[in-house]
């Protein structure tokens, strides 16, 4: 399996100028949101605190989706939540293109995984309907890394009456629910399906990558296990990053607004200047990447590889999956413009020696 922790090290290491692989906004943090954690510290709230979260940020939290502060559970990052379900499944199906993280996690945990692939031809919507009956736990990332696509209401519904029909937990790792560009995003929180988790992050939104901060939304039941599993392994969020996240909250339509604005025309200048020669991609619905193909048979793997040689850090397909033909892009940077003219020359290149059949990529 392709390592993406290891490739990322290696565009670390290579000091790479323009860097379209991460998963980190370029937008800094807000300023009230640092100052409301600064305060917090200032008034000396660095203590333990409660492991299931504060209750000021779970009660925001509950009245913003409408739900009991019983139901809400604060982690050290939506990464920790997803352990949490990961570690007490059996069997989890994950749908690729897929986050690696879910692969790996469930690898080190000695979980059997059933990978439900998509292509490119059916827009990326899955299947439901081949979800394996001792499968106990399926994922789902909508708004999608790598892809951005949304699943539209009725696929929802469809997986939702197949879980309940065979039991199935719902994770759902909607921690780009914020950053989309159209009005398809559906949430698992509109199904009432008890069995549902939902998940969010800080880190996307609010580009609070290193506070370390998400919550879940779940039935009462799950909530106090997953805060078990906080208790054991971290003991709890700090105060002044939970008070930091309240104020993120509390500003967030103003910050939502300007960054729909950012990537949507980050996507637009993706859509213009990628040579459509060469690349092709199903339009993203939401989130901060593009998913291409490569025509003329080259393989993302190499194309990543030589791309790194001309200083820009892409990952290749196959980090998600079966999908050797295809690279992720993440508009995070705001020299997208230039890394998208190195790209075109490569596949330029590339394809051209590809086609007079002097290497085969
Ligand atoms: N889920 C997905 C799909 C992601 O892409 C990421 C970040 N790359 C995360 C979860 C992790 O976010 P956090 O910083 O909250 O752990």
């Amino acid at each position: 399996m392709f390592d993406i922790y290891n490739f990322f090290n290696k565009l670390s290491e290579l000091n790479v100028k323009i860097r379209l692989n991460v998963g980190q906004p370029d937008i800094p943090v807000d300023e009230r949101i640092i100052s409301a954690l600064i305060e917090s510290i200032k008034r000396g709230e660095t203590t333990y605190v409660s492991t299931g979260g504060i209750n000021e940020l779970r009660e925001k939290i509950a009245e913003i989706h409408g739900v009991q502060p019983q139901e809400v559970i604060i982690a050290p990052g939506s990464k920790f939540l997803v352990a949490s379900q990961l570690f007490f499944a059996k069997k989890i199906a994950v749908i690729s293109p897929y986050w690696p993280t879910y692969i790996q996690m469930a690898k080190k945990f000695g979980k059997k995984i059933q990978i439900i692939e998509t292509t490119f031809e059916d827009k990326w919507i899955p299947d439901f309907n081949l979800i394996e009956e001792d499968v106990d736990t399926v994922i789902i990332n909508y708004p999608n890394n790598p892809t951005g696509i949304v699943i539209p209401k009725e696929k929802m519904k469809e997986l939702v009456d197949i879980a309940s029909e065979l039991k199935i937990k719902i994770v759902s790792d909607e921690v780009y629910r914020d950053l989309t560009f159209n009005k398809k995003y559906v949430s698992i929180l509109d199904f009432n399906y008890e069995k549902g988790i939902f998940v969010y992050s800080f880190s996307k939104t609010f580009s609070m990558t290193g506070f370390r901060i998400g919550y879940a939304i779940a039935e009462r039941e799950e909530v106090k296990r997953i805060q078990k599993f906080i208790e054991i392994m971290v003991t709890c969020v700090p105060k002044f990053v939970q008070k930091a996240a309240i104020k993120a909250l509390e500003i967030k339509d103003e910050i939502k607004r300007k960054l729909v604005e950012i990537y949507r025309s980050r996507v637009e200048l993706a859509k213009r200047k990628l040579n459509k020669k060469h690349f092709e991609f199903v339009e993203p619905d939401g989130t901060f990447y593009i998913f291409p193909r490569l025509k003329n048979n080259i393989s993302g793997t190499t194309f990543a590889h030589e791309l790194l040689k001309r200083d820009v850090g892409i990952f290749p397909g196959e980090a998600f999956g079966n999908y050797n033909s295809h690279v992720r892009i993440s508009l995070v940077s705001p020299m997208l413009e230039n890394g998208i003219k190195v790209m075109n020359e490569l596949a330029a290149e590339l394809s051209e020696k590809t086609l007079l059949g002097i290497i085969r990529y």
